[in-house]
């Protein structure tokens, strides 16, 4: 079973020619409105390919959260264990998505901030009995923390997306099985840049500060992957880029559920390439996330 721990955002979605200056006002082309949040879209994707689900979050009593609860419940994703805090907003992201599939986002976290620590104490034996526990940093930093340090004294694997960019102490890394970021990430969390000293020294400083293993994802460029033992390099498959919100995400929840079956290294890393290839070619986050027969698809082509 993999619980994954995270934030739920509903996403407002505007489609532009190009991102407004500062104020300046512009005219949207499309609009719509679809759940996001990394927790929850790496949760809709590794239930939607294939894989035994628990994801917990923090909403708030609002029309939003109400909202959220119900398109999990229809999509069969097990929220049973989140918290509800009445009196907050739950979180919402205001989505620019341009000509090119580029994004410009605001997030206003709301109910996602209230995910203490103290709410581990309930979710204890839920992580205790996991077998891969997933996590990003849009939940407060102590709470991740604690949830590694909780999964890790109980044997369960800890894969750990550092998104949004932010240095995270030692102590925190060490209790990391499987550690996945982006470029800007990966800088962020190292001090080295890829353009001065390539991406493998990037990793190799990660990898130094005691997670096991790094995915360095390269949007379009692919990934790079490395443990004590092993590196590769793949490449990404090609698509039109409609929108690429919720790449990363996707490539994280299919990553979990590929290892989770026990699969190799390598025949994860290239399903979650392509769970995360056919995300880029639809609008939203959620609604763009492909189910596991569609990736087999895609990769028998
Ligand atoms: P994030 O969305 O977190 O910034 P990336 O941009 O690195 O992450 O994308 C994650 C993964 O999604 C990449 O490793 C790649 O497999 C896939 N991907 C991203 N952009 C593209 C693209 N333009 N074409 C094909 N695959 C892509």
């Amino acid at each position: 079973k993999i619980v994954i721990l995270g934030s739920s955002n509903t996403d407002l979605i505007t489609k532009v020619k190009k991102f407004p200056a500062p104020g300046e006002t512009i005219v949207g082309k499309e609009y719509m409105e679809a759940m996001g949040g990394k927790g929850a879209n790496q949760a809709m994707a590794a239930h939607r390919l294939g894989a035994n689900v628990q994801f917990i979050t923090c909403m708030g009593g609002d029309e939003n959260g109400k909202n959220a609860l119900a398109y999990y419940k229809k999509e069969g994703l097990d929220v049973s264990s989140s918290l509800i805090v009445n009196e907050v907003a739950s979180g919402t992201a205001i989505i620019m998505v341009d000509e090119h599939g580029e994004n410009s986002i605001i997030i206003t976290p709301g109910a996602n901030n209230k995910l203490d620590p103290t709410y581990l104490l309930s979710i204890e034996n839920i992580i205790k009995e996991a077998d891969i526990l997933v996590l990003q940093m849009e939940t407060p930093y102590e709470t991740v923390k604690k949830a590694c340090a909780l999964a890790k004294k109980n044997q369960t694997q800890v894969i750990l997306n550092v998104a949004p960019a932010m240095p995270i102490d030692n102590a925190f890394l060490n209790n990391v099985d499987i550690l996945v970021v982006n470029e800007t990430e990966a800088e962020t969390l190292s001090g080295g840049k890829i353009e001065n000293i390539g991406e493998e020294a990037v990793v190799n400083i990660l990898l130094d500060k005691g997670v096991k293993a790094v995915v360095l994802t390269l949007g379009k460029n692919g990934c790079f992957y490395k443990n004590r033992e092993e590196r590769m390099s793949l490449g990404a498959f090609e698509v039109d880029a409609v929108d690429t919100t919720a790449a990363g995400d996707t490539f994280c929840g299919a990553l979990a559920a590929e290892i989770a079956r026990g699969n190799s290294w390598e025949n994860s890393l290239i399903f979650a390439s392509a769970a995360s290839a056919i995300c880029i070619t639809k609008m939203g986050a959620q609604p763009s996330i492909p189910k596991e027969d569609e990736v087999r698809a895609f990769l028998s082509k």
